[in-house]
């Protein structure tokens, strides 16, 4: 058993992982980063359509506000501000590091609108912004000589919940089998989003929210896990993300009678309303008979009023997706799209240093999240697009600032190869069961199920229903059989500790819209559908014990935007 040392750990090698790795680094701290997939392949390298920020403004505060209502006023307000008041700097930082954005014909930084913003604020790399990022800041990173762990896949968390204290992390080199302790002072989780447990969604096939599943497992709570975002424009049928950037250029959206629909559903904002608003009237002009093509379960997305040569020049990315997966041009033809989930608002609670929380109220000693997975809260009950990548770049750094200026009061490194033993444990009961359940069905009836019972719209029956099923799928899981025995990139086992990992914090997510009586944000309850302010405006703290959730409420931090009603 080998057991490597390292004063810092961190898991995952997106945005968020690398920004911390690289102020880690500069510090002169011994460092990794563990990827289950090469970092390049991480999911920010998907991200389309923007990175947000108050470039031309006289200052955030209309950024910091937009940010605030869109997220129906559950954001807490001081980490929006640091958010906001950071983003300038990120850029300039990210554009210092090489990543080239595209400029107006003055040179400057070219902005456009996304939805839910009163300014044009997503400064874009075409619509490969995400790619840009990740590809400069992975070369800065490598440059610095931050250590990479490339498809090993982290299993465990080393945890003490008497003390609070994190230690590192056992994991699975994917190419071999072996499992290895990663020992370390700070470990830092920023393993990304989780909507691969729908069945239409827009994420990578490994976002499969392992690291908020560890957490669980270790009796740390989740906050918000019942706001997930769907994404309005999914490309018909696989609901791979067409980005707002279409709309942010001009995008319209049409139904079978040829309406502009959403002139009645956000008659100022329109197709630039936020994400939440414009699912909803999607899917309710489906729901209502009004959708599109064979099936009439799809709206058109109408980008034939633009010139050949701005799709060309602004979205090519886009122009290709409708071109392989349809075989349609933009510059011609209607796309086909429908709402797809796409991003968490919830996951680990931290503060804003970004030190993970045992409880509302406690915080763990050398544990952190940073990125999509973690919930600070900066979207509250629904994110802006654009805002994330942000986070990611934002609080990744200050993740990694936090563990630099923490570590001399961090406890010495404890690994031994004992633990190993809950992870090992884990793979050879699934090596070894001789059920006769298969990973593949389950994972279907999981991503089937959520999408029917806990997407766009809920109600106490589709969510009890959910939870139902999900408590079968739980006992189902436990009979599951794994054909391939071999060491060597054995897929079919990564792909049961992942469904593994998707039931836990599935069930986080239905319980918490089973308790949420009203609708928020990207939350909407069919059974209450006003915002309830008195009972509501607070956080869900989610817990998973022996298959039971438990919840409990933390406040919201309101600063000077008292809540009011959201119209667009
Ligand atoms: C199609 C698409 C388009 C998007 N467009 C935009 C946009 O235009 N603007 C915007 O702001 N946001 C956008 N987003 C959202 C944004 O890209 C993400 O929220 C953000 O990039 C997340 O970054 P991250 O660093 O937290 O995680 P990721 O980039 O997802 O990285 C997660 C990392 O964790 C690792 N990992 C996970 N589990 C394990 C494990 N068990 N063991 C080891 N490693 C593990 C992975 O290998 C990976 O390296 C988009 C998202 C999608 C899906």
């Amino acid at each position: 058993m080998n057991i490597y040392r390292y004063d810092a750990v961190i898991v995952g090698a997106g945005l968020a992982g690398l920004s911390a790795a690289i102020e880690i680094k500069k510090a002169g701290l011994k460092t990794c980063v563990i990827s289950k997939l090469h970092p390049l392949r991480s999911h920010s390298g998907a991200a389309q359509g923007g990175i947000n920020a108050a470039l031309k403004e006289k200052d955030t505060s209309a950024h910091e506000f937009d940010t605030i209502k869109g997220g129906d006023y559950l954001g807490d307000q001081s980490a929006i501000k640091t958010l906001c008041r950071k983003a300038p700097e990120t850029i300039r930082r990210l554009e210092n590091m090489g990543a080239v954005f595209s400029r107006e014909a003055n040179g400057r930084i070219a902005q456009r609108a996304f939805g839910g913003q009163s300014e044009p604020r997503a400064c874009y790399a075409k619509d490969r912004t995400g790619l840009t990022c990740l590809q400069t800041i992975y070369e800065q990173a490598d440059r610095l000589g931050v250590e990479f762990v490339d498809e090993w896949f982290a299993g465990d968390l080393l945890y003490d919940p008497f003390d609070r204290k994190a230690y590192g992390v056992a994991a699975m080199k994917l190419k071999t089998g072996e499992v290895a302790v990663f020992g370390a002072k700070a470990t830092l989780f920023a393993t990304g989003g989780y909507a691969r447990c729908y069945a239409v969604n827009s994420n990578a096939h490994a976002n499969t929210g392992d690291g908020l599943s560890l957490f669980l497992r270790k009796g740390l709570p989740l906050e918000d896990m019942e706001f997930v975002q769907f994404h309005p424009t999914g490309l018909a049928g696989s609901g791979i993300l067409i980005s707002e950037a279409a709309r942010g250029e001009g995008g319209r959206l049409f139904n079978a009678r040829n309406e502009r629909f959403m002139e009645r559903y956000a008659p100022q904002k329109l197709e630039l309303a936020p994400r939440d608003v414009v699912s909803r009237a999607i899917e309710r002009e489906i729901l209502e008979g009004r959708g599109v093509g064979e099936r009439k379960e799809a709206i058109w997305l109408d980008l034939t009023h633009l010139s050949a040569e701005l799709i060309a020049a602004k979205l090519p990315e886009l122009s290709d997706l409708a071109k392989t997966f349809l075989g349609l041009d933009m510059a011609k033809d209607r796309i086909p799209i429908r709402a797809t989930a796409h991003y968490s608002m919830g996951g680990v609670p931290t503060d804003e240093s970004c030190r993970a929380k045992a409880s509302a109220a406690l915080l763990t000693s050398g544990l952190y999240a940073a990125g999509e997975c973690a919930c600070l809260s900066v979207h509250g009950a629904n994110r802006l697009g654009a805002n994330s990548l942000l986070e990611a770049a934002v609080f990744g750094k200050i993740a990694g600032e936090t563990i630099v200026s923490d570590m001399p009061s961090l406890d010495p490194i404890k690994a031994s190869a004992d633990d190993a033993g809950v992870f090992l444990d884990e793979i050879r009961k699934l090596l070894h069961s001789s059920g006769a359940e298969s990973a593949a069905a389950l994972r279907s009836s999981l991503q089937t199920s959520m999408t029917q019972n806990a997407g766009v719209f809920r109600n106490r029956a589709s969510l009890e229903k959910q939870t139902e099923i999900i408590n079968d799928l739980r006992d189902r899981f436990s009979r599951i059989r794994i054909s391939d025995k071999s060491s060597a990139f054995n897929t079919e086992l990564q792909e049961a500790l992942e469904l593994g990992h998707m039931l836990d914090y599935s069930a986080l997510i239905v319980a918490g819209a089973l308790a949420r009586e009203e609708s928020r944000g990207a939350h909407c309850r069919e059974d209450f559908t006003a915002r309830d302010d008195e009972r509501f405006l607070r956080h869900t703290f989610g817990y998973l014990n022996g298959g039971k959730t438990r919840l409990e409420y933390a406040p919201v931090t309101i600063g000077e935007y008292k809540p009011e009603a959201r119209k667009y």
